[in-house]
């Protein structure tokens, strides 16, 4: 596999990092992960933007490489690397500064990292009766207070998708100590109700997911669609007709299973199905 590593590309076994990087010590660094097609991204300057936000939030100086650079970047990595389905991973970490030492150092040039990595195929026709659906538990969320920032420091979602998995969960939906949904270790959650499409409003519970935004505009402008964003008793989670989740990695999928127990009938549903369709038009062309 060949990787991108401050400027150069190289065989990922050639990528040397610093034991110092405070990536390494302190997972203090903020990533992206930008979905790719038959080499057509997915949001590629909504992702950028959001990983900027990040820097900004956590004080990393951007690092000096402009939007086209960083097409540049994404490009060529997909050339060197096989697959067509391929998300481009970036992580950029606030640098090495020689020490093991909390403050933020003073001169610091900030590690950057970039590779492919495989992802879900894109959905040709979404087809309900024969997709497969997700099983997913559910948890008290125990993450940090601020995961509206894309932060390298995963070990809470971690900790949460593993608890999931090893019981035979494919993700784990998260829920605060009021008993509303915030999202999953790894995506957005959505639910369906006498065909109202409802997701969480943003705010610091949750990470801006540009699927879910992508999902959203592409709902608001095919029209027909009842689209909300409010807070999600879990009650109506586990009541609801349908639930779905969304990242960059599989897009929006549907959850057939929580706790072990059926949404609605079990079967993925037809709501499901035409929302999935409607993002599929739409997602290359929003805001790329
Ligand atoms: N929430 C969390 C915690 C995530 O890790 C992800 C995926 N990175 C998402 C939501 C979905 O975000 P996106 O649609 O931008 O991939």
């Amino acid at each position: 596999m060949i990787v991108y590593l401050n400027g150069d590309f190289m065989p990922v076994e050639q990528a040397k990092i610093s034991p110092m990087d405070r990536g390494f010590l302190f997972g203090d660094g903020i990533y992206e992960l930008i979905p790719s097609h038959s080499g057509r991204f997915v949001g590629f300057n909504l992702h950028l933007d959001r990983m900027n936000n990040g820097l900004d939030a956590i004080g990393i100086v951007r690092p000096d490489i402009s939007v086209r650079q960083w097409l540049e970047i994404s490009q060529q990595l997909l050339e060197r690397n096989e697959g067509t389905d391929l998300g481009i991973y970036l992580h950029i970490t606030r640098g090495d500064e020689g020490r093991r030492y909390h403050a933020f150092p003073e001169k610091v040039t900030p590690t950057v990292f970039a590779m492919t990595t495989p992802i879900f195929p894109f959905l040709g026709e979404p087809d309900s009766e024969t997709q497969p659906g997700l099983s997913c538990y559910t948890a008290q969320d125990k993450r940090w207070k601020r995961c509206n920032v894309k932060s390298t420091a995963l070990l809470g979602n971690v900790l949460h998708f593993q608890d999931s998995y090893s019981r035979g969960g494919n993700e784990c939906i998260l829920y605060n100590a009021d008993n509303e949904l915030t999202e999953g270790s790894a995506s957005n959650v959505v639910i369906v109700n006498d065909n109202q499409i409802i997701t969480p409003p943003l705010d610091e519970q949750i990470l801006p997911g540009i699927t879910r935004h992508l999902m959203i505009e592409s709902l608001r402008k095919e029209g027909g669609f009842g689209v909300s964003e409010r807070v999600i008793h879990m009650d109506e989670v586990r009541g609801a007709d349908e639930v779905w989740v969304t990242n960059s990695g599989v897009h929006i999928l549907p959850v057939v299973t929580l706790d072990g127990r059926p949404v609605a009938d079990g079967k993925v549903g037809p709501v499901w199905e035409k929302a999935r369709a409607c993002y599929n038009r739409h997602c290359f062309d929003l805001n790329v």
